[in-house]
């Protein structure tokens, strides 16, 4: 078998990879070790970035999310029993952030590439990269019980944290940058209407909590836990007793309790490669970055990637220029750590770690009155959060 890109994974980043090369006129085949199921239902992220929505807009895939997106002009930061409005449309020149679930997105990327007649195998398996440092690098993988050798110019790594690209990369050529955080988040997608129009972080003494949404019937909510959380010790009961008392019952605030229809716990680590690619493999999303959930940048930032993956590649169908190839990581890199600075800015203003001493807590708290009062603090927080066209 033979293709211009070989692209593994099928998440955010592999899907729009392929639409982004199709468009191009680049063949591409998209590998994925999971059923078409099994993705379409994985419930992860849901905040999609102005640039994020703009490029699905152009990529012609965006005609749900334009239907069905809750677009949001704010958000709200509630602590010491009120909550704080951040207008970020206003603190950014009529920019926004649009509510739409990554399952959705993935949805919609897969009918798109189907329906195109683009190659994309669910359910292979026993995936190995070959010659990744030669001109016609190699993917080998089972797919109903056959085995196969993929050739192409070359290969995308869109295959997630826990993938087998960045393996591929021999140890001593990459740095890796890591921090575990002493928390993580237990989210749960409820049937209830959402109890505000808005986003809600909450910084409560009992540990941090955010309301979200998914459509106007399922609300998404979560809250600070600790790392590797038995679920079994939380009953639906505990979950909204919890959740009720971190977000308070302030200014006739209550939230709207229902079904719950999915559960799970999400690890917070921040995690960079460098660089982010090694001959003619190409890591992007979070194959080669990850970052704590609440600046809501992971599905954003591995759009973000192969946005210039298939700019560069374009280059290079095109002029036959390597040029940009050989900047991609470079040039990946300026958005990855400002956005990993967002995160981990986020994460500590928000969260209340263990033992945390009332030193802390004050700064704490001071900090979070500035971002509210001040209005160059509040742009920083609002630029970075509906996504900054430049870095
Ligand atoms: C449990 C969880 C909850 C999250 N919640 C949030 C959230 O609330 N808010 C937020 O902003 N972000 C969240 N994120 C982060 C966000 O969802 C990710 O950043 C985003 O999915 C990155 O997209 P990706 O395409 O790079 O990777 P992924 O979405 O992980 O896609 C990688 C794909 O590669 C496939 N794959 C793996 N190994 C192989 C292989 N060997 N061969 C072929 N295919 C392979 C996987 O099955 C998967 O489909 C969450 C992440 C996780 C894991």
């Amino acid at each position: 078998m033979e293709t211009q890109v070989a692209i593994v994974g099928a998440g955010p980043a592999g899907l729009v990879l392929a639409r982004l090369l199709e468009r191009q006129g680049i063949d591409s085949v998209v590998l994925e070790v999971r059923s078409r199921e099994y993705v379409e239902g994985r419930v992860r992220a849901g905040v999609l970035e102005q640039r994020t929505v703009d490029l699905l807009t152009e990529a012609g895939v965006a005609d749900r999310l334009q239907r069905e997106g809750m677009v949001h002009a704010g958000l709200e930061l509630r602590f010491g029993g009120r909550g704080h409005r951040i207008d970020l449309s206003e603190l950014t020149g009529g920019r926004t952030i649009t509510v739409y679930g990554q399952q959705e997105v993935v949805k919609d990327l897969i009918a798109a590439r189907l329906s195109a007649g683009g190659a994309l195998r669910f359910a292979v398996s026993d995936v190995e990269l070959a010659e990744v440092e030669s001109e016609r690098p190699a993917v080998r993988f089972r797919h109903d019980g056959e085995a196969h050798e993929l050739r192409c110019d070359a290969i995308a790594g869109c295959d997630g944290f826990h993938g087998i690209c960045r393996a591929a990369i021999p140890p001593g050529a990459l740095t890796v940058y890591e921090r575990e955080y002493p928390f993580a988040w237990l989210g749960i997608l409820a049937r209830a209407r959402p109890s505000s129009e808005e986003l809600i972080y909450a910084n409560h003494p009992r540990g941090f909590a955010l309301h979200s949404m998914r459509t106007p019937e399922v609300t998404r909510l979560y809250l600070q836990c600790e790392p590797g959380e038995d679920l079994g010790a939380w009953p639906d009961e505990r979950i909204w007793a919890e959740l009720q008392a971190r977000f308070e019952l302030t200014e006739g605030f209550r939230l709207n309790e229902g079904e719950i229809l999915d559960r799970g716990v999400t690890p917070m680590r921040s995690f960079v490669v460098e660089p982010m690619q090694h001959g003619r493999l190409f890591l992007a999303g979070d194959a080669a970055h990850i970052v704590p959930p609440t600046g809501a940048k992971g599905l954003n930032l591995a759009v973000a990637d192969v946005e210039v993956l298939a700019d560069a590649l374009s280059a290079f169908y095109r002029d036959g220029d390597e040029r940009r190839l050989a900047g991609y990581s470079e040039r990946c890199l300026r958005r990855v750590w400002r956005v990993q600075h967002f995160s981990s800015w986020m994460t500590a203003m928000l969260h209340r770690p263990p033992g945390q001493d009332p030193f802390e807590a004050q700064l704490q708290h001071s900090q979070l009155e500035y971002v509210c009062r001040s209005r160059a603090a509040a742009t920083t927080l609002a630029e970075n959060y509906v996504g900054l066209a430049e870095v």
